[in-house]
């Protein structure tokens, strides 16, 4: 169910639903709303819209930027880290857009080159139809060179992308085999599809990206992961490609016990979980040197020139893999192409 907060009614994004005869009720406040994952609301209320990523400590990280235009997502991964990181399940959306642009015009200003992208509290794109912050974002980011934006998603929605200048936008897809989004990400795009809508954004002169993260074990996954990849390798050239990051399963310890409390605990816990330098729970060292290394060096393989990175792992394994140890954020960060770019 779609809410609004009364207070939210004259925003650019509530008008918009009314525009398009999209039905929802009016509620004096977010904490009216229901609990779950099917409902959403369109809230008046922000803190803070711009922020660095948390990230971690110990390993390496990368320096990213995350806009908060949303909390919460329809999609439902049976690892992931909202589940211990919001206060609630629902949905909700920051309806005041001008002051989200005032947000990214303060960064562009400062002259700092970044990356952003609002996948990080969210997926970029599951609710573009509803709430089509592609449109909002796309146009403003393409008319200047400081900022990268990312849409990281799992959906194949990538309409309004389409019709939009791919300048200085990325649109990037989370990937795991069928076999594991089938089973632990529930309500996202087949694999096969969301590459299916790689290619297209491809095709349309966008610059794409991949995560493969969390990277999963599980009986049969060298095979599973071998397969996703030839597929991904069929339809994507190496030269659309902007980057591509990879990291093994981790979750700090509230995240872990509440996975452990669904309904269907998954099996991929089963394995060997070590307590990490940051107190957050990894394979151990052995089975992460494997699944990482496999998917490097295949990647490697067929993309040569592709930017490949490790998300917040261990410095020896970028010394094993890549051959250096980028060492601070910044001297990860330095490394995108996006500081190369002129
Ligand atoms: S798509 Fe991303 S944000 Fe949404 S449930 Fe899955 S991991 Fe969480």
């Amino acid at each position: 169910m779609l809410y609004v907060e009364r207070s939210a009614l004259q925003s650019h994004l509530a008008q918009n639903l009314i525009k398009r005869n999209i039905h929802f009720e009016l509620v004096d406040s977010c904490q009216e709303v229901p609990d779950t994952k099917k409902d959403m609301v369109l809230k008046s209320h922000i803190e803070n819209f711009c922020r660095a990523c948390p990230a971690t400590s110990h390993y390496r990280c990368c320096n990213y930027w995350t806009a908060d235009v949303m909390e919460g997502c329809p999609f439902d991964c049976a690892y992931c880290v909202l589940q211990a990181y919001l206060p609630h399940k629902n949905i909700q959306v920051n309806a005041d857009s001008e002051r989200f642009i005032t947000s990214l015009n303060e960064l562009i200003k400062s002259g700092e080159k970044r990356r952003i992208g609002t996948g990080e509290l969210s997926d970029s794109l599951a609710l573009d139809e509803l709430f089509p912050f592609s449109q909002i974002i796309a146009p403003l980011i393409n008319a200047q060179d400081i900022l990268q934006f990312e849409f990281k998603t799992k959906s194949d929605r990538i309409g309004h992308l389409l019709n939009l200048n791919p300048k200085n936008v990325i649109v990037s897809w989370s990937l795991n085999p069928p076999e594991i989004a089938e089973r632990w990400e529930l309500g996202a795009a087949n694999p096969l599809k969301r590459i299916a809508a790689a290619k297209k954004c491809a095709d349309a002169g966008y610059k794409v990206a991949f995560h493969f993260d969390p990277v999963i074990y599980y009986n049969g996954w060298e095979l599973g992961y071998a397969s996703l990849l030839k597929t991904l390798f069929d339809n994507i050239k190496g030269s659309s490609v902007e980057y591509v990051s990879i990291s093994a399963f981790r979750a700090a310890s509230r995240l872990l016990a509440g996975i452990r409390l669904r309904q269907a605990a998954p099996t991929f816990l089963n394995e060997d979980i070590i307590l990490g330098l940051d107190r957050k729970y990894r394979y151990f060292r052995g089975i992460r040197l494997k699944l990482l290394g496999f998917i490097y060096k295949t990647i490697k393989k067929e993309w040569e020139n592709v930017f490949l990175y490790f998300c917040m792992e261990h410095s020896s394994f970028w010394e094993r893999f890549a051959g250096f140890d980028p060492i601070s954020r910044v001297g990860l960060e330095e490394r995108f192409p996006h500081y190369n770019a002129f």
